[in-house]
């Protein structure tokens, strides 16, 4: 396929807000997509060249972009900045530099889908010694050829700003659409730019069964591939070993009798251990290991790789799990962000390991040597961990688990939880399946505090005297159901000067720096990647920010290295917050 064919999707969908016609264009485009391109487009669409939890990156700073649009179409470097400046988007600058391109070069011809996707997938792979000229070379080879609006998109992916609007949402109704929208009757009203559907119960299993596949395989690409064959082989299409599978969330419940509510009696009762989730994977001789976040940590855990090698029998398995760090000194569990610095970490890893131990804690299996246990009653996956898992204490052991039905029974074993320092108690329904990705209540949590928002930090502002270089007040935003980041205040407390323990202002300037999209006077924007736990006096309304409430006395508690914006709390939790302690 040509790529000018795409460029003009992505002017499309930028041309407007409404969701519902988006995801009418896009199920368009995807009708009449090849087989061998229909992968490539799903990714392009997202603005990616690898699936979500894939870690490659294209990597590639704004100053690469500008060099390689000086050496496609001869401007210079400082006049490329100058219309930056005024643009404020590399994309829309490189549109309207080709044009004045001084003459077309012999080599320009017009640009595939294919020959984009394998120049950008080669920046991503790209390592070593002149790595940056052969950088701005694939860029510029692109450009040469490139149509105006071709080389704004081609930018605009590059720096990983598509700014197309589309969600997963929309993507994963377009698939259905596309595939499979003749035979349920999808018509959609381009006028009214509303849909009718024959049968809402069938239209919405075939929207529950692309989401089942996207939440087993984390990639739309394969999904929309399968879908296009059928509905047998998307409902074949589930979870592979080396590939993670988003985690089972959990809802929260008020109290213990509403935990037997949602779980019935007997359910079974786990510590809510205050640690980070670990799903692991072995493939053969391999061990994987994923983060909620399903970023790949397995350099950073050698130690879990080696318990894992050892005392878990089986070639094929994806076990769920949490680490938890303790204390060498007295044993006992230590807090999150006492081991939150192994997450991210890149060197002396076998130290941090040493110093900063951490316990796996198994709790489920959703796959055990060529078997797909996501259906299997949770019981009978928990039996199959007591067979597999040898258990060796402060190394690898399986979550503690207490069954009964009986409240007060429970309400000893929530005291003991708090006691010995857990964040609660996890309550799962005996007989659910496992569902990746959901929160539907199969295991649900009981905490005593009130409850804290995750936000994400999409701006800041430079600080002054000692703290000019620093960023300061940041920023915090929520997510909405189509995932927009609506603002909800500003937080500059919580955070500390000194790197002593808790989350400082120079780790967090070294975290967002790299993210800065804008920058106005002390003012800077970032891209919604940095998630903050924050905790609050109150929720007002408020029109002074996006999502219509602002925060008051917020204070930052934790930096979540290990949750993603997309996990951020959503606009709908921030509303429940707000009328239920209106309620108190
Ligand atoms: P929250 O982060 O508050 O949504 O709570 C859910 C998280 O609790 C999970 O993602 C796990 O990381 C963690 N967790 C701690 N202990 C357990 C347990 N026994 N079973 C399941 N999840 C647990």
């Amino acid at each position: 396929m040509e790529y000018n064919n795409l460029a003009k999707l992505y002017e499309e969908l930028e041309k407007t807000t409404k969701r519902l016609e988006k995801t009418f264009v896009i199920s368009n485009f995807l009708k009449e997509t090849k087989n061998e391109d229909i992968q490539t487009i799903v990714l392009l669409l997202q603005g990616r060249l690898f699936p979500n939890w894939d870690t490659r990156e294209i990597g590639v700073a704004s100053r690469i972009v500008i060099k390689a649009i000086n050496l496609a179409t001869g401007i210079k470097a400082e006049q490329i900045e100058n219309e930056w400046r005024k643009k404020g988007d590399l994309g829309i600058v490189a549109e309207e530099l080709v044009v004045k391109k001084k003459q077309k070069t012999l080599f320009s011809k017009d640009l595939t889908v294919n020959k984009v996707f394998e120049n950008l997938r080669k920046l991503a792979e790209l390592e070593g010694m002149g790595t940056v000229d052969k950088k701005i070379n694939l860029i510029a080879e692109l450009l040469t050829s490139a149509k105006p609006v071709e080389a704004k998109y081609i930018i605009r992916t590059i720096l990983g700003e598509l700014r197309i609007g589309v969600g997963e949402g929309s993507l994963r109704d377009a698939i259905v659409w596309a595939f499979f929208g003749d035979k349920i009757g999808v018509r959609y009203d381009e006028k009214e730019k509303s849909i009718d559907v024959r049968d809402r119960t069938e239209y919405n299993k075939y929207v529950d069964a692309v989401q089942k596949a996207y939440d087993a395989t984390n990639d739309f690409s394969v999904v929309a591939k399968s879908s296009k064959k059928g509905l047998t082989e998307l409902e074949e299409t589930s979870l592979a070993v080396g590939r993670p599978v988003k985690v089972m969330l959990a809802l929260k419940v008020k109290d213990v009798r509403e935990g037997f509510e949602r779980c019935g009696k007997p359910a079974e009762f786990e510590y809510k251990l205050d640690g980070f989730r670990i799903q692991a994977h072995k493939n053969g001789k391999e061990i994987i290991l994923f983060t909620r976040r399903l970023e790949n940590v397995t350099k950073q855990f050698p130690e879990v790789v080696e318990f894992i090698k050892k005392n878990v029998k089986g070639d094929e398995f994806i076990i769920d799990s949490e680490a938890v760090g303790y204390s060498q000194k007295t044993g006992k569990y230590l807090p999150f962000q006492s081991i939150s610095q192994r997450i991210k970490r890149k060197y002396d890893i076998e130290d941090m390991a040493e110093k900063f131990p951490v316990e796996l804690n198994i709790f489920d299996i959703l796959y055990y040597n060529g078997k797909n246990l996501l259906n299997e009653g949770f019981v009978k996956r928990r039996e199959l961990l007591e067979k597999i898992v040898k258990q060796e204490k402060r190394k690898i052991i399986l979550a503690k688990k207490f069954v009964t039905d009986d409240e007060k029974e429970v309400e000893k074993f929530y005291k003991e939880a708090i006691n010995s320092g857990n964040e609660g108690l996890m309550i799962k329904k005996l007989d659910s399946p496992y569902k990746p990705g959901a929160r539907v209540g199969h295991m649900v949590k009981l905490k005593p505090t009130l409850e804290n928002l995750d936000l994400v930090i999409v701006g800041a502002e430079w600080g002054t005297g000692k703290r000019a270089t620093w960023l300061s007040s940041f920023t915090l935003a929520c997510v909405d159901d189509d995932g927009n980041f609506l603002e909800i205040g500003k937080v500059g407390t919580g955070i500390k000067e000194k790197e002593e323990e808790g989350v400082s202002f120079k780790q967090l300037t070294e975290e967002l720096k790299p993210l800065i999209t804008n920058q106005k006077g002390r003012e800077v924007k970032t891209k919604p990647k940095v998630v903050v736990e924050v905790t609050y006096g109150e929720i007002q309304k408020s029109p002074t920010y996006s999502s219509g409430y602002a925060l008051r006395f917020p204070r930052v508690v934790k930096l979540r290295l290990d949750r993603g914006p997309d996990e951020c709390s959503t606009l709908n939790m921030v509303e429940d917050f707000y009328y239920s302690q209106k309620k108190k």
